[in-house]
């Protein structure tokens, strides 16, 4: 579907249904940009299997682009999208187009403060949360979802959408779904198809400095400078430069100084050639590593 009215009425004539015992007739909204990879496709089963429509948006927002170019060159595939989509589990595709979801004369921006102004927000500037939070909040006032599936792999995005859906007092459950890599640990994005050979070999510096700092961390340091230098070493001995490496709270994403206590979050950011990758990890014990 591609407008907002065609969307509604086909949504509410879903709803009239009133869905199976199990899900009632809970719809689900995964956003996405679309050239999908098992990371949307996980999404897209976990909705499934929870509620009895899922609509999954395919929309490149020019809004939360900082970088023109990146904008022009994102992978787009809407055909396969809708195939992939369907086959996990999807009831609609929602692709509208840029005069659909921003007509002229639109002037509102959403914008959340404070969780927004490091690491992303610094580096890739205000317009890029506001482009993020905005287009979120029109796709949810536009399916009225009850529950909507986002990645830990965009760690921040989950805290902004988080605050809000509470700012703003939206019933929506907020469901957060691991990372998913490719079996040598990068982590899956739309934008990997645009490295080289080369470059996709270097771009395992990413998960290799997340595992060097879990492994400091496992192995009991506390110290940020610690934890952050060992994930520098490894991305400075692979010839990657990041952008940013933190330590953060993985709730209001202020920076965590001297001694780690209680969960932290490590991000980083790095350009491997012309792509710009992300990737995090959550400092905290396994269950399966707990002592008992
Ligand atoms: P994107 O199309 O990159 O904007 O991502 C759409 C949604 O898919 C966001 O909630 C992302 O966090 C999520 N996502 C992207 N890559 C992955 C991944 N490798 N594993 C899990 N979720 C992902």
């Amino acid at each position: 579907m591609t407008t907002v009215a065609d969307l509604r009425r086909h949504l509410a004539e879903r709803r009239a249904r009133g869905g199976s015992a199990l899900t009632g007739s809970a719809v689900a909204l995964v956003p996405t940009m679309g050239a999908l990879h098992e990371g949307h496709l996980s999404l897209i089963r976990a909705a499934a299997a929870e509620a009895d429509t899922v609509v999954v948006s395919v929309f490149v927002n020019p809004l939360q682009f900082d970088d023109q170019l990146d904008l022009a060159r994102y992978p787009r595939d809407l055909d396969h999208d809708a195939e992939l989509a369907a086959a996990a589990g999807a009831a609609v595709l929602f692709t509208p187009d840029v005069r659909e979801m921003y007509p002229p004369g639109f002037a509102t921006t959403i914008s959340v403060a404070g969780v927004t102004d490091t690491l992303e927000g610094e580096h890739r500037g205000r317009a890029h949360f506001d482009g993020v939070t905005t287009v979120v909040a029109k796709l949810f006032a536009m399916v009225g979802p009850e529950m909507a599936y986002f990645g830990q792999k965009d760690a921040q995005q989950v805290a902004v959408i988080r605050r809000l859906v509470a700012d703003l007092n939206l019933p929506i459950l907020i469901k957060v779904l691991p990372t998913i890599r490719e079996p040598d640990g990068l982590a899956m994005s739309s934008r990997n198809v645009r490295l080289s050979i080369v470059e996709r070999n270097r771009a395992l510096a990413l998960p290799a400095a997340l595992a060097a700092a879990r492994e400091c961390w496992l192995a009991g340091r506390r110290d940020v400078g610690e934890i952050i230098g060992a994930a520098k070493k490894v991305l400075a001995d692979r010839g990657v430069q990041p952008e940013y490496v933190a330590l953060v709270d993985p709730h209001t994403f202020a920076p965590v100084w001297g001694d780690t206590a209680g969960v932290v979050l490590l991000a980083l950011a790095a350009p491997v050639g012309q792509v710009r990758l992300i990737d995090n990890v959550l400092l905290q014990r396994e269950p399966s590593e707990r002592k008992a």
